[in-house]
C-alpha cells in the first residue's frame, strides 16, 4: 500500500515540530509513504526555520514575529505577522492535505479553524484550541468532513483504543493517565513556592517551556480533560485522571461489558505523532522500543486534589461550558507567562485562574468572535491582577 500527502507543519521549531521533522525524516526511509513538506511555520526562531525549510525544500513558510521575519533572505514565499500561520495555511492549502498544529496557546486557533476550512485533516497536539474553541472546532470539522487527530499522547492513546468503536454507549468513561510531574508527593506549601527552574524539571518528558510548567502544576493535566470532553463527545463525570509515574501506559478506555483497554509505549512523542499523520495505517515507528526485559511492575496512585486542584476546575469549566474553556486557558497563558517572568509565585497560577473564572461569567458561543471576546477580558483580569500584586509588599501571589 502506497500512502501520499502533503504536510504543512506549523509550529516547526518547537519540541513537537522538531519531533514532528525527526519523523518525517525517518518516513523518508519507507519506500510505502511519500510525505511531502510544504509549509512550515514558526513564531520567533527564524534562523532555525530557514534551515528547516532548505533541508526540507519547502518553498512557503510564515513567521509570527515581523521584525525578525523582516531581517531574514528566503528565496520563497514568506508569510510575516501574528497572523501568518492562517495565512500560509489560506495560500497553500489543499483539500486532504495534512496540517500538523504544534503551535502553543491560543494563538493557533485561526490556523487551525483556516485548516479545517481548506479541508485539510488536523495531526492535533495545540490542545489550548479544543479547550478553547472546541464547541466551534469540532462542528466545524465534522461538517467539513475533515479528521482532527489528537496528538497528544493520552488522547493518541484513547483515539487508539476506541478504534472500531462505533458508538459511544459502548463506553463507560475514559481514565487519563498523569506522570505527576515534578512535584508528586510534595505538600502544598513546598509545591506553592516552587520555583520556575524546580518546575520545569520534568521527570519523564522532554517538552517545550508552558506545557512543562503546566505538567508541574497540573493545570496540563485539567487542559487534556476539557480536550478530551471536546475531541471524544464525553461528558465530565465519564472523564477521570489516574496518577501513573512512569509514563508508560498513556492512557484507558473502560468499555460498559467491563473490558479495559491501554495503550502503552515508552514516553516518547515521535510515537503518537507518527501515528496521527499515518492515521488510519500503522507504519514501521522510529521511537524506542519497550524495554520488557528492565520492565518489574507499573505503579498507580491517586491525584492529590488538595495540592493539585486544577483538574477539579476542569469538570467545572466542562460544566458551566460556554466561554469558560477560553477564560480558564488564557489566564492560564498569561499567568505561566508571570510565573517565568518571577512575578508570581508557582501557588499564584492556580489563584489568577480561580479568580478569571469567578470574575468573567460564562457565555454562549455562537462564533471565534465569542471566544476571542472572552480570551482578551481574562487576559486583562489576569495582567490587571498581577500588576497590582506586584505593587504591594510581599503578599501570596508574589514572588520575591
Ligand atoms: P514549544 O514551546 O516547544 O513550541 C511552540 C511552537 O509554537 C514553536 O515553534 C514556536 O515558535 C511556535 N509559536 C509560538 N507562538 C507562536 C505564534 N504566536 N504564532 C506562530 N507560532 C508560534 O511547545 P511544544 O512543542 O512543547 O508544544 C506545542 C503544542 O503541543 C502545545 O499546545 C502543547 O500543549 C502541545 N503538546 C506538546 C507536547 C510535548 O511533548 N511537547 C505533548 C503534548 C501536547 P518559536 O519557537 O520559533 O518562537
Ligand atoms: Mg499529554
Amino acid at each position: 500500500m502506497q500512502v501520499s500527502r502533503r504536510v504543512i507543519l506549523l509550529g516547526s521549531t518547537g519540541s513537537i515540530g522538531q519531533s514532528t521533522l525527526d519523523v518525517l525524516r525517518h518516513m523518508r526511509d519507507l519506500p510505502e509513504l511519500e510525505f511531502e513538506l510544504v509549509g512550515l511555520g514558526a513564531g520567533t526562531r527564524g534562523d532555525e526555520l530557514l534551515k528547516q525549510a532548505k533541508e526540507f525544500g519547502v518553498r512557503d513558510i510564515s513567521l509570527a514575529d515581523a521584525e525578525v521575519a523582516s531581517g531574514l533572505q528566503f528565496d520563497g514565499t514568506l508569510h510575516a505577522g501574528a497572523g501568518s500561520a492562517r495565512d500560509l495555511v489560506e495560500s497553500i492549502a489543499r483539500p486532504g492535505d495534512l496540517v500538523v498544529a504544534a503551535i502553543v496557546g491560543s494563538a493557533g486557533i485561526d490556523a487551525v479553524m483556516a485548516a479545517i476550512d481548506a479541508g485539510c485533516d488536523i495531526a492535533l497536539a495545540n490542545k489550548e484550541t479544543l479547550v478553547a474553541a472546541g464547541s466551534i472546532v469540532m462542528p466545524r470539522a465534522a461538517e467539513r468532513g475533515v479528521h482532527l487527530i489528537p496528538v497528544d499522547s493520552e488522547h493518541n492513546a484513547i483515539y487508539q483504543c476506541l478504534r472500531g468503536c462505533d458508538s459511544d454507549k459502548e463506553i463507560r468513561r475514559i481514565v487519563i493517565t498523569a506522570s505527576g510531574g515534578p512535584f508528586r508527593g510534595m505538600d502544598q506549601e513546598t509545591v506553592r513556592n516552587a520555583t520556575p527552574e524546580e518546575a520545569l524539571a520534568h521527570p519523564t518528558w522532554d517538552m517545550g517551556q508552558k506545557i512543562s510548567i503546566d505538567s508541574a502544576s497540573m493545570m496540563n493535566k485539567a487542559l487534556e480533560v476539557i480536550e478530551a470532553h471536546w475531541l471524544f463527545g464525553l461528558s465530565s463525570d465519564r472523564i477521570e485522571v489516574i496518577v501513573h509515574p512512569q509514563s508508560i501506559v498513556h492512557s484507558f478506555v473502560e468499555y460498559v461489558d467491563g473490558s479495559v483497554l491501554a495503550q502503552m509505549g515508552p514516553p516518547d512523542m515521535k510515537t503518537p505523532i507518527q501515528y496521527a499523520m499515518t492515521w488510519p495505517h500503522r507504519m514501521e515507528g522510529c521511537s524506542d522500543r519497550m524495554d520488557w526485559e528492565s520492565l518489574q511492575s507499573l505503579v498507580f496512585e491517586q491525584l492529590d486534589h488538595d495540592v493539585f486542584p486544577p483538574v477539579k476546575m476542569a469538570h467545572e469549566v466542562i460544566e458551566r461550558g460556554g466561554t469558560a474553556g477560553a477564560v480558564f486557558n488564557a489566564a492560564n497563558e498569561v499567568a505561566v507567562e508571570a510565573f517565568l517572568n518571577r512575578q508570581i509565585l508557582f501557588g499564584g497560577i492556580h489563584d489568577l485562574v480561580r479568580e478569571a473564572l469567578d470574575g468573567i461569567p460564562a457565555q454562549e458561543v455562537h462564533s471565534l468572535a465569542d471566544i476571542e471576546g472572552a480570551d482578551a477580558a481574562a487576559r486583562a483580569l489576569v495582567r490587571e491582577r498581577i500588576g497590582e500584586l506586584m505593587n504591594r509588599p510581599a503578599t501570596m501571589g508574589e514572588n520575591k
